[in-house]
């Protein structure tokens, strides 16, 4: 099957179209500056890059403009959109009423709908996606992934937060978890590569990317992650602050004459290793450079980073009473050898020990840990839209 996966933002779209038979990728790309002007770059499997300006004003036109490069004459790969056999969405958030992908009828739609109070950035832009497709390709299956549903499996013990009952029943203030397709996934995968027993088995995922956040999945279920309500929760991360004491907040505000939309605006924006490098950067590729030439702020906010994964670890390792196995995955988990070795600089107590030529390899599937460890780690690429892709083929098969 052709599955093309739809990841849609506020003002831009990524998208890949994938042979589920091979799982290989024919043609991926994003339109950005939807609403503004518009641009859209293309890139089929094999094939250089292209860079089109035009008009999108919503993302009808930028679907539209997708569709048509893709079955174009000279750099389509496709020579028509009937080889299109399905649509996979990434869905930012399913509330708790969704607890696995789904088949999208108006049932979803609504609770995509419903759900927008809690992702305004993210379930608008998903449904002006879904609605495009369905309208530029009529009859064809659309499966909604949602970044929360793999989380719905926590306990309330860990999702309510403690704050008074009415505000859990009257507006689902609890903790949500974002990123599940990648924790599902990369779960998944380690559990295969590293010959666990899925019922038997304790893993934690460190998805460490721009966005960070990390989960605690026990028996290939997730029993704890560190973002809630929001993405702000959690780990520190590249503009993020992640945990805070939340008194922090009127602090500022009262001080600055700022209001909490302002302040929160800041936490999301403005904070993470970008503030605590002194606004040097939020990559970690200028943070590791200023850092081996001596810039003490840098040098402070990969420390505070990777301070954090640890006490993350720890925690989500008294969860589970154990742990078998920790993976780093994302932009930061692939490549930076130098926050995992930070990280696991804490762990020795847990019977972990890094395999520090290991360390050095980036991008690829490889055991970071020694034979004698007693805990394994692995470095495993994330893939979302791959992940996207499987459920959408396996909704679409036994619909
Ligand atoms: P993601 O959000 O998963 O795409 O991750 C993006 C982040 O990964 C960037 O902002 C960088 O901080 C980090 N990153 C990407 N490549 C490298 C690299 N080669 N070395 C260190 N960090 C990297």
């Amino acid at each position: 099957m052709n599955v093309l996966v739809v990841n849609c933002g506020s003002s831009s779209l990524k998208f890949q179209l994938i042979n589920s038979d091979t799982e290989a990728v024919a043609a991926k790309g994003l339109c950005e500056r939807i609403g503004i002007d518009g641009r859209l770059v293309y890139q089929p499997a094999g094939g250089e890059k292209e860079v089109t300006e035009a008009p999108m004003p919503t993302h009808t036109e930028a679907i539209s403009l997708v569709l048509k490069a893709l079955v174009n004459e000279k750099t389509g790969v496709l020579k028509s959109l009937d080889e299109v056999d399905a649509i996979g969405h990434r869905v930012l958030h399913g509330g708790s009423k969704i607890t696995e992908s789904r088949v999208i009828d108006d049932e979803v739609i609504a609770v995509i709908d419903e759900c927008c109070d809690l992702g305004p950035l993210h379930n608008p832009a998903n449904l002006m996606g879904i609605r495009a497709c369905m309208e530029l390709m009529p009859g064809k299956p659309n499966v909604a992934v949602f970044d929360t549903s793999f989380h719905q499996s926590m306990p309330p013990k860990a999702y309510r937060y403690a704050i008074p009952t009415e505000y859990y029943e009257k507006y689902a203030v609890r903790k949500y978890g974002f990123h599940g397709t990648s924790h599902r996934y990369v779960s998944g995968e380690a559990i295969k590569y590293l010959g666990l027993d899925k019922d038997n088995s304790r893993v934690i995922v460190a998805h460490l990317g721009n966005g960070a956040s990390i989960s605690a999945v026990k028996n290939g279920k997730c029993v704890d992650t560190s973002m809630g309500l929001t993405p702000l929760e959690g780990l520190v991360m590249g503009t993020r602050s992640g945990d805070l004491d939340p008194a922090v907040l009127e602090y500022i505000c009262n001080k600055e004459g700022l209001t909490v939309s302002e302040m929160l605006t800041i936490l999301n924006k403005k904070s993470g290793v970008m503030a605590l490098s002194n606004n040097l950067s939020s990559d970690f590729r200028d943070l590791e450079e200023a850092m081996d030439n001596g810039n003490e702020a840098a040098a402070l906010a990969i420390e505070a980073f990777s301070y954090r994964v640890a006490k993350y670890i720890g925690s989500y390792a008294a969860a589970m009473n154990g742990v078998d196995a920790i993976v780093f995955t994302g932009g930061i988990g692939e490549n930076a050898g130098v926050v995992r070795k930070a990280v696991l600089s804490y762990l020795g107590y847990l019977g972990i020990t890094m395999d520090e030529a290991a360390n050095k390899k980036r991008g690829e599937n490889f055991i970071l840990s020694t034979p004698d460890s007693k805990v394994k780690v692995a470095v495993m690429p994330t893939n979302e839209e791959l992940a996207i892709c499987r459920d959408t083929v396996e909704l679409v098969k036994n619909s």
